[in-house]
């Protein structure tokens, strides 16, 4: 039996069924048009061998769409209303018993995964979309590869590079894991209820090997941090107390990672703050 779709007239009749009223602090808006979310799954690539994980799987259209091609899925969803359901609403649309895996928990709170996925696929909550994204891409390391729609300024922020306006600690710690990309925007009108940020999607590649140390990373994060606080500053002036307890002391050490003190947070790569971290460390 093949896997068949959600139309939008069933979301919202199963919506109304488990009582569940869309909620704006769950970043609750549920896609309901079937090319949508079969054109997140193309971009993603995903086949039949791929083990996917999705983060807030709600009403479970995007899911299905996944466990259309032949992929195993652990979906992740933090409403129990809708976790509780997800199963029930597979089986009815002929997904395979054993394709499905239902965590009912806080995409920010979990540490395990079944079925070790290696394909990330989501329509993130718009409100912890970066966090959660970051805590995945931290926490489970056998992840290669995904897309994930995001509201527009945040998928650009999260795909720009050194020198842009948009270009922010989001898009170092983004490049930290792996290279992005976006991968094209998503009319408003696909969801409901309809949100007042328009989408883009977000495609990615992790690199296999970890940039540095897990200490390594934070602390890079946190010169990262302290760099765009004050993005209008020179580094200099940013990283005193960050790197040194002084803006001379941060010049020199910046001097000898090879970084101009007088440089501002958004000329560096993700490398120029490693450096940095490795070397104010040593
Ligand atoms: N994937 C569905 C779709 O495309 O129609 C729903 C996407 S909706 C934008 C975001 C989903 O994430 C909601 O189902 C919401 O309940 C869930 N969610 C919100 N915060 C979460 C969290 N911290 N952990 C897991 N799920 C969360």
């Amino acid at each position: 039996m093949p896997v068949t779709l959600l139309g939008a007239t069933e979301i919202r009749r199963l919506a109304a069924e488990l009582d569940v009223t869309p909620t704006k602090k769950l970043g609750q808006n549920f896609v309901v048009d079937a090319n949508s979310v079969r054109r997140i799954v193309q971009v993603a690539g995903v086949t039949a061998s791929d083990r996917v994980v999705e983060i807030g799987p709600g009403l479970g259209s995007l899911t299905l769409a996944i466990l259309e091609t032949g992929a195993t899925v652990t979906a992740v969803e933090i409403d129990h209303r809708l976790a509780a359901r997800l199963a029930e609403t597979a089986a009815a649309h002929g997904v395979p018993s054993g394709a499905l895996t239902v965590v009912d928990a806080d995409a920010l709170r979990v540490t395990e995964l079944p079925g070790d996925p290696e394909v990330l696929v989501a329509n993130l909550p718009y409100n912890v979309s970066v966090p959660v994204l970051l805590h995945f891409l931290e926490t489970f390391p056998a992840l290669q590869r995904g897309v994930v729609m995001v509201q527009a300024e945040v998928g650009e922020r999260m795909a720009a590079g050194p020198g842009s306006k948009i270009y922010g600690a989001p898009s170092v710690k983004a490049a930290w894991y792996g290279s992005w990309r976006l991968a094209g925007n998503v009319s408003r009108q696909v969801f409901w209820p309809v949100p007042n940020v328009d989408s883009v999607l977000v495609a990615f590649i992790l690199d296999s090997e970890p940039r540095g140390t897990e200490e390594e990373r934070r602390r890079t994060f946190a010169i990262v941090d302290a760099a765009f606080q004050q993005r209008r500053k020179m580094l200099r002036q940013a990283l005193a107390g960050v790197v040194g307890t002084t803006a001379a002391e941060a010049s020199a050490l910046l001097q000898s990672a090879g970084v101009a003190p007088t440089a501002r947070g958004e000329e560096l790569g993700v490398e120029d703050y490693l450096r940095i971290a490795r070397i104010s460390v040593s």
